[in-house]
């Protein structure tokens, strides 16, 4: 079993190292998968879009009915408290909020004491060589629940997913339902056709990533054409190009899927000219856009 780390965390307004840290075995996080999270990214010890995802943490919270237990400003301090502590300058922070404790039923028990953690780890960016000769990914239909949209720790649908790649030495597995794209088991999914950017429309079948609308941006700086619309399995296995996005992964380019070099001619196997731009815009977002 990999060691647990001694970083500082913090859970329910006390912070103590996270190999310590412990919850209720009768936490509906614990035995319903009931509670919502985020993990957003930390360059330099600042984040990027914070505020995009408080207000997606705000939109699931409210999705599931858990009450906000912080204000923004609370939140940030949490977690600037805790990136200040770190060893490393690159992070995550992840923040969890269980609807609490309770003896086990299902109905949403109101009036609970939400149960708050929050950690920081250091970054895992994706390596040079993913970058500069891209990754492999698999396909695989889409058995998840139909409300991916919200951002909640019962994940054991996207770990069977992703597992499915890792099982072929994959780093994801890009997911269909009913023969149309949805996302990856944690990522989007983008396919690049004739020099336009396009991914699935935003639906209860896909996480709206906090970098759907930052590519939206950066496809405007760049002059790219951006367009979310219904992608079929064929516009998939037919991309020039194919990316993932993530907060982890920025993005990343995907030039092998199911075992076949993903784009055409002299680019096929190969990254392309548009994840290339998209690359250097994203690593200028991070210099321009932390807090
Ligand atoms: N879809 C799923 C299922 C995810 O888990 C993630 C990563 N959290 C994403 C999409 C990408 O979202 P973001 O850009 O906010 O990291």
């Amino acid at each position: 079993m990999p060691s647990l780390p001694d970083t500082l965390c913090h859970l329910n307004g006390q912070t103590l190292p996270l190999c310590d840290a412990k919850v209720s075995v009768l936490d509906r996080g614990f035995l319903f998968g009931d509670g919502i999270y985020e993990a957003m990214p930390v360059y330099g010890r600042r984040l990027f879009r914070f505020d995009e995802h408080m207000d997606r943490l705000e939109r699931n919270l409210a999705k599931v009915r858990i009450a906000n237990p912080h204000r923004r400003e609370a939140w940030l301090a949490l977690a600037r408290e805790l990136i200040a502590a770190h060893p490393a300058e690159d992070q995550m922070v992840y923040i969890e909020i269980t609807r609490g404790v309770a003896p086990r039923e299902h109905v949403m028990v109101e009036g609970l004491t939400p149960t708050v953690f929050v950690m920081t780890n250091a970054l895992k960016p994706p390596s040079a060589d993913q970058r500069h000769h891209g990754v492999a990914c698999v396909t695989a239909r889409d058995f998840r629940w139909e409300r991916a949209d919200i951002k909640c720790t019962s994940l054991l649908g996207n770990v069977m997913a992703r597992q499915l790649s890792a099982d072929h030495g994959a780093v994801e597995t890009i997911l269909l339902r009913d023969g149309w794209l949805t996302e990856g088991s944690s990522s989007n999914v983008w396919v690049v056709h004739e020099g336009a950017l396009l991914g699935p429309p935003k639906s209860e079948h896909l996480l709206e990533g906090i970098r759907m609308d930052l590519l939206a941006e950066l496809c405007e700086d760049c002059g790219i054409a951006y367009n979310l619309r219904p992608l079929s399995e064929t516009d998939v296995l037919a991309a020039d190009e194919l990316l993932l996005s993530s907060a982890s992964k920025e993005v990343l380019p995907v030039t092998r899927l199911d075992g076949e070099p993903v784009g055409h001619g002299a680019l096929r196997g190969k990254p392309g000219p548009v994840y290339g731009r998209l690359y250097e815009a994203y690593q200028r977002a991070k210099r321009e856009q932390c807090m």
